[in-house]
């Protein structure tokens, strides 16, 4: 193992991390957004030291491969040279339409600045491991709600005020609550938690708190939860549950999944885990997809997502350069393998040249549904061509894909792009490619095809559902009458 290797690190500009298809680097941009020439700059570099792949994650983080130490260090100076400040110490991270949406509850940005403020004075960021990570969630056309985190704040609408939900270990909906409070308190509740983490060790997070350590994190509660308006922007939903338990510290069981995990596998999307084949954290769908426009009040945003959060570098520089000469001025990274295009003057001119170019600009799209790794042959480890076996299903069998249905396709059995369970999985293995029903890639596959013909065994299983299926059933509550056994057979002999 050398400097690079660490399973599990985060991949930093500055500590690539040893991949199947050599080094990886993972940035984000201090400021959010990238300048159109920024981002066209940076494929540019990731073309002549990378393997000319350009990825944004399920947390939207960019992320360029199959680099070398030498050409690492080469891409890590052009970046300078580019002028992109990337971030670095603890992830305190806010919604990509944050301080600019019409619709937040309040603009997290001031917040998250006071909480790497005191991360730094308590100079935490060296004892804490590298997926330590902390949401401020405004609201808003697209929260954070699907993010997991190891503490996470929300704004809601109070008699008082905007005050803050604080919850830790989880996404929105495993979070254990803790308190919801006033913004000083909050940023003080993030900071005690981070030093009992760091106290623990770098392997620790906070699903690794002691009953006592989160009571005591909770009995800062300065505000009574009862006081909390109901939301009524079009992202509503977080405040009832949040606000259901007036003292959830006592109530909640805390979460045991890993960061990136959810504990609710029925309703995982495929947005979940590091779609790009590397666990970054977890995210989960439930709310609007980074997909479509989004209004501004005097301006619209374009949201635009990379189908299983890759896409050739040079596309992304043709659709910067397309989004440059349309007045884009910023280019946001987006939870959900996005990219929000902001000041443009023609969004449909956009969006029609990045359809043209393969990108995902309908959040119907079945690839949305999809989570596949690099699989073979950009990683060392894949058995099946993930990518290019769930491009043809999302062709010949889009219709599979309801709301109800995920489908997860792994080059291996590490499933790194999905750790948790999912309605069907493809798994390589030394037999093909293994398909696991209701379950993840880890589990012992209930039949085989060859990887090159795994996409015919779900047009079979495609097939049965729009023949089976009753008046409104979905195609999950469909495949999970016709029964795991009966799936196999369908996926074996078509
Ligand atoms: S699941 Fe296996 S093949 Fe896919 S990225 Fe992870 S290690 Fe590689």
């Amino acid at each position: 193992m050398n400097a690079f290797s660490r399973r599990g690190a985060c991949p930093a500009l500055s500590a690539p991390m040893q991949t199947g298809d050599g080094l990886l680097v993972r940035l984000n941009p201090v400021a959010g957004g990238l300048a159109p020439k920024s981002l066209i700059g940076l494929c540019e570099s990731a073309l002549r030291h990378g393997n000319g792949i350009m990825e944004v994650t399920a947390r939207g983080s960019l992320q360029i491969r199959g680099l070398t130490a030498e050409s690492a260090r080469l891409l890590a100076a052009e970046v300078d040279v580019l002028g992109i400040a990337v971030r670095s110490g603890v992830p305190v991270e806010t919604g990509p339409l944050a301080g600019i949406d019409p619709q937040e509850v309040a603009d997290p940005r001031p917040l998250a600045d006071r909480i790497r403020d005191a991360i730094d004075d308590a100079g935490l960021t060296p004892r804490l491991g590298p997926k330590v990570s902390v949401v401020v969630d405004g609201g808003g056309q697209l929260g954070m709600d699907a993010v997991t985190a190891d503490v996470r704040l929300k704004a809601v609408r109070a008699i008082a005020g905007v005050q803050w939900s604080v919850s830790v270990a989880g996404d929105a909906r495993s979070a254990r609550q803790l308190a919801t409070v006033d913004l000083d308190t909050a940023r003080d509740i993030v900071a005690a938690a981070l030093r009992m983490v760091a106290e623990k060790g770098r392997d620790a997070h906070t699903r690794d708190l002691s009953e006592y350590q989160l009571a005591s994190l909770a009995g800062r509660h300065s505000f009574a939860p009862p006081s909390v308006l109901p939301d009524i922007s079009p992202t509503r939903g977080e405040i009832s549950s949040f606000a259901a338990g007036s003292h959830p510290a006592a109530s909640l069981p805390i979460p045991t999944s890993e960061i990136g995990e959810t504990l609710r596998d029925s309703a995982i999307s495929p947005l979940v885990g590091e779609m790009s084949g590397r666990t970054e954290g977890g995210a989960v769908e439930r709310h609007r997809l980074p997909i479509g426009l989004f209004d501004l009040t005097s301006t619209l945003a374009l949201g635009i997502a990379l189908p299983f959060g890759s896409m050739p570098a040079r596309n992304l520089i043709e659709l910067a350069t397309q989004a440059a000469n349309l007045g884009t001025t910023e280019i946001r990274l987006a939870p959900g393998r996005a990219l929000i295009f902001l000041g443009l003057s023609a969004p449909s001119s956009l969006q029609a040249a990045a359809t043209a170019v393969g990108f995902v600009t309908d959040a119907a799209d079945p690839r949305t549904r999809i989570a596949a790794c690099p699989g073979m042959p950009a990683c060392a480890s894949g058995r099946i061509a993930t990518r290019s076996i769930a491009e043809t299903i999302a062709k010949q069998s889009a219709d599979l894909f309801d709301a109800s249905l995920t489908l997860h396709i792994s080059g291996c059995a590490k499933g790194c792009a999905h750790p948790g369970t999912a309605a069907l999985t493809l798994a390589g293995d030394e037999n093909g490619a293994g398909l696991v029903v209701d379950g993840t890639a880890k589990a012992l596959p209930a039949g085989y095809r060859p990887g090159y013909d795994a996409a015919r065994g779900v047009a079979g299983i495609a097939a049965a559902i729009r023949r089976e299926r009753h008046p409104g059933e979905t195609a999950a509550a469909c495949l999970a009458r016709l029964g795991a056994t009966d799936i196999a057979e369908l996926y074996r002999r078509n």
